[in-house]
């Protein structure tokens, strides 16, 4: 997770005034310094690429000094919070699914599609940045030495699968084994979703630590621009001009990525679930989808996104009160389609070459990352460093990303909230609750977002403590809802 904290307000028109609190001129200023730091990293790296010769007293004192050393404070910053974060994230974002109301008919056809355009998501990105190669003429061994041996590339298909089952999770946390650890996550967190109030002080205990982890990515953040611009004036400065290059190859394959899930597979599930215009889906939903790319949030967008699909779309409201929160918090294409795409770049960029079996666990942690990624600016970036971590893919990459990462979260957000209407429309269609003349009419104008009601759902990273409790895993169903598992024995008398 994480990103600088961008309200929604302050990137676009589309955002409604009631959503402004006063905190606004704070945040525009800290994602502008982040951009500024960006735009400096690149020039003062540039010049240095010209104008300082390696071995320098300069060279060695800022740029392999103070540049290196904050760069990679920063880079273990993010490192430190990998395994708590995804843990957390993950058990509170598996408990959300699991709560027995929620799991009607819609809800498991819901959730196997979700997951399952995510993992297409992932697959389509990384095909397609084999072929535009982004990170082929990035040298980044000059940069970073990497030690090939914590790569997990060279593993068995066989020897991956026996070993997302842990023997001691302990262990798993310690050496850093995302798969181990999404998979203890995943099994506990629909455990503690199924039981609800009954083990409510453990659920709320993850819900708390996930808000303090939330905290802790707010305040890394907060230190971004410094790191990123050490890290960004150190790459060019080693890398010259050559490197910007690879970075336009890299954002240009994300956007091919996300025009391609949108253009092709969610026009292509719309028409063969619902044999509707699907083209006709896509004018109505569009201002949908200008809200979250001027957001970065889609947990912003959601008051949005129910009111469109229900006024202009045709779900019926009880579909559609499920789906797009539920999504909010576990469906993120967009993101996984970054995901998929970083993970090419950077492995050509140090010149690893990924197995069949280390793409297969790419597009596992992916689809596990897309559970855990709250629904809120950049925190599909701090997931990223789990998708490297499980492949043994420097987190140098992941820093480098973050630099750019702005410009990807926007793109990324509209395709992670599209993803979830074509779903949620394709499961009211198939459930009999569409109103297909309201689809069919029309009526592409925008729904009146003064009328909106203020989103309960924290939409960046600081609100997600500001706003008290945050959402309580084993919460959203009846209270009584463990009533449905059979009690223990020993409670009858
Ligand atoms: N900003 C994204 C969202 O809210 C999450 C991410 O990828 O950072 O959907």
């Amino acid at each position: 997770m994480g990103k600088t904290s961008t309200a929604p307000q302050e990137q676009g028109a589309a955002a409604t005034p009631q959503q402004q609190p006063e905190k606004k001129g704070k945040k525009v200023s800290l994602t502008t310094v982040i951009l500024i730091s960006l735009a400096a990293g690149i020039i003062v790296g540039i010049i240095c690429s010209l104008a300082v010769p390696s071995g320098s007293a300069f060279d060695s004192i800022v740029i392999e000094g103070i540049f290196y050393v904050f760069g990679q404070w920063f880079i273990r910053l993010m490192q430190m919070l990998v395994v708590p974060l995804v843990f957390c994230s993950i058990v509170c974002g598996a408990a959300s699914m699991s709560d027995p109301k929620l799991l009607g008919k819609v809800g498991v056809g819901t959730i196997v599609m979700y997951l399952l355009t995510t993992a297409l998501a992932v697959i389509i990105s990384i095909w397609l940045a084999q072929m535009t190669n982004p990170g082929i003429g990035l040298d980044m061994n000059a940069i970073t030495r990497v030690e090939p041996k914590t790569t997990s590339t060279d593993q068995s298909v066989t020897d991956m699968l026996i070993n997302i089952v842990p023997t001691n999770i302990i262990a798993a946390m310690n050496s850093g084994n995302m798969l181990q650890i999404i998979f203890f996550a995943l099994v506990l967190g629909f455990i503690l979703g199924r039981l609800g109030k009954k083990v409510a002080t453990v659920n709320r205990f993850f819900t708390q630590f996930n808000a303090v982890m939330m905290k802790m990515i707010g305040l890394v953040l907060k230190v971004a621009p410094v790191g990123i611009f050490c890290l960004i004036a150190r790459t060019f400065a080693n890398l010259g001009i050559g490197g910007i290059l690879p970075m336009i190859k890299f954002i240009g394959t994300v956007y091919l990525g996300l025009a391609v899930q949108l253009l092709v597979v969610y026009m292509l599930l719309l028409f063969a679930f619902t044999r509707l215009n699907p083209f006709h889906f896509l004018r109505k939903f569009l201002p949908v989808m200008l809200f979250a790319f001027s957001t970065s949030s889609s947990n912003a967008t959601i008051p949005l996104n129910m009111e469109t699909l229900e006024k202009k779309v045709g779900v019926d409201p009880q579909v559609a009160s499920f789906t797009i929160p539920l999504g909010a918090t576990i469906n993120m294409d967009g993101t996984a389609i970054m995901q998929g795409a970083a993970v090419i770049f950077i492995a050509q960029a140090f010149g690893i070459t990924l197995t069949p079996t280390a793409l297969g666990t790419v597009v596992l942690t992916a689809v596990a990352a897309s559970i855990g990624t709250a629904g809120v600016p950049g925190v599909g970036t701090i997931m990223l460093a789990m998708v490297f971590n499980s492949v043994g893919l420097p987190a140098e990459g992941v820093a480098m990303i973050m630099g750019i990462d702005r410009i990807l979260d926007m793109g990324r957000t509209a395709i992670n909230i599209t993803g979830d209407a074509v779903v949620t429309t394709i499961m009211a269609k198939l459930s009999g609750l569409l109103d297909v003349s309201v689809f069919k009419n029309n009526d592409t104008e925008s729904v009146d977002m003064a009328q909106l009601e203020h989103p309960k759902e924290p939409t960046d990273v600081d609100e997600f403590t500001a706003h008290g409790e945050p959402t309580e895993i084993g919460e959203a169903g009846s209270p009584d809802k463990f009533e449905h598992i059979d009690p223990p024995e020993v409670q009858s008398k």
